[in-house]
């Protein structure tokens, strides 16, 4: 009996350590940091002001036009500098490829409902991330950037910090690229002195925000879902700030600090600009799905409490007005991220090809057509009527040959229009590159 007694007490104790260790880590009633830099900017620097109010009417005006439900994917560059203090790779701070890997893979199953995130009442945004293969000088890249921080003042110290020494421009200066062209991502031991603990675990702007801070910030430990990691392994902290980065405000904006029930009139003030996500305050370390909402006549806590842009560890989905917003701001001042090269491989004069008909310019060529794009890999390639067929390269996203097809292989099937079939790879991002054009056309498979 007593030896039991002290079975059951040590399980209690065991228990106890670790829901206070998961809890510690997102306790904090301030993760993030997107509002307090939001709100020092709009009071110091009129330029950004200005820059929201002109994103804002934007917005409305993309909002009242009509849309058409978006089914293109749409990806962004990401390039990851992850500033270390001397570790070796996959060690402290300077977290391994396959962690960042991971928090690619992990961000691209949010925003498309997919993977861990597949079975919420979300939707699919379309949107897709790669980590850059082409730099902002055209040359191949892993998108991975590590520098030694060590030089910036306080920076071993206290990681970036937004107050005291407020190095954050300094940290963000020893690696940073085009932010017109880029989604930059900083990766960093601590954030204001937490070193991978409690309190803020990331941050990023709304487009418009000066080049020397646009971009998002994360935590070395709350990034991907392998590696080395805190107890956030979904990867919420990287999915909720690239939500800011794409103009989405906190769903609980206007909060009061979690104090008070937003009033959900103002746009930017007491409202997060989205029709379909519930006025709520904020919730931290708490999941209670089955309660009810008091800032919204006690509608299901579901609506808020799984949002991406909520607080909390239960998050998992976005709406469609949040995905609207988002595609807004893709039209608006994020535009330059969809017609950057980062997504798109190199090759000059044969590189990794070998063939000497490597890929030499993204432009596309609009006289061609693919059909449907994004498919499952069984496709029409219509070309004009006097073009001369002679092969049809498919690449993939590294430039490599993956499949070619030769006119002798090619049947017609209908005029000028040849059915191909890429089932067989996976999904993913592809190149088409028809004859020895120097255009290449980018397909999309779904499978
Ligand atoms: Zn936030």
């Amino acid at each position: 009996m007593k030896t039991k007694k002290i079975i059951v007490a040590s399980l209690l104790s065991l228990t106890a350590v670790t829901v206070f260790g998961q809890n510690e880590f997102h306790t904090s009633t301030e993760p993030c940091l997107f509002n307090q830099q939001h709100e020092r900017l709009l009071n110091e620097n009129e330029e950004y002001r200005k820059n929201m109010e002109q994103n804002e009417a934007f917005y409305q005006t993309y909002l009242k036009a009509q849309h058409q439900e978006e089914k293109t994917i749409k990806t962004i560059p990401v390039v990851v500098h992850v500033i270390h203090v001397g570790e070796a790779i996959g060690s402290g701070t300077n977290i391994s490829d396959a962690q960042i890997q991971s928090a690619i893979s992990s961000i691209n199953d949010a925003y498309s409902k997919a993977g861990n995130f597949a079975n919420t009442n979300g939707v699919n945004t379309q949107l897709q991330f790669c980590l850059a293969v082409q730099d902002p000088n055209g040359a191949t890249t892993t998108g991975i950037n590590r520098v030694n921080g060590s030089s910036v003042n306080d920076f071993t110290a206290h990681g970036l910090t937004t107050s005291g020494t407020n190095n954050e421009v300094d940290v963000k200066a020893l690696s940073k690229w085009p932010n017109d062209k880029y989604y930059n991502v900083w990766i960093v031991g601590g954030i204001d002195g937490n070193m991978g603990g409690n309190g803020k675990h990331g941050f990023a702007y709304f487009p418009g925000t000066p080049a020397n801070k646009d971009g998002a910030v994360i935590l070395y430990n709350a990034f991907g879902t392998t590696g080395n990691l805190g107890s956030d392994n979904q990867n919420t902290t990287f999915i909720h700030e690239t939500g800011h980065a794409l103009s989405l405000y906190h769903t609980f904006q206007g909060d009061g600090s979690g104090s008070t029930c937003p009033g959900n009139t103002t746009c930017g003030q007491d409202s997060d600009c989205v029709d379909d996500t519930p006025p709520h305050m904020r919730t931290v370390a708490t999941c209670n799905l089955n309660g009810t909402n008091s800032c919204d006549n006690n509608s299901a806590n579901t609506l808020y409490m799984n949002n991406f842009m909520n607080y909390g560890h239960c998050t998992n989905m976005f709406t469609a007005g949040q995905t609207t917003r988002i595609n807004a701001a893709l039209a608006g001042s994020r535009a330059g991220w969809l017609t950057s090269l980062g997504c798109q491989a190199v090759t000059t004069g044969g590189g990794n090809t070998g063939s000497g008909a490597g890929i030499t310019s993204t432009t596309a060529d609009q006289t061609l057509s693919f059909s449907p794009n994004p498919s499952n890999g069984k496709l029409q390639v219509t070309i004009p009527a006097s073009f001369e067929l002679n092969s049809i390269i498919i690449y993939n996203e590294v430039g490599k040959i993956v499949k070619q097809f030769e006119m002798t292989s090619l049947t017609e099937s209908s005029k000028n229009s040849y059915s191909i079939d890429l089932s067989e790879l996976a999904t993913g991002n592809y190149f088409v590159k028809i004859n020895d054009e120097a255009k290449m056309n980018r397909i999309t498979l779904l499978k």
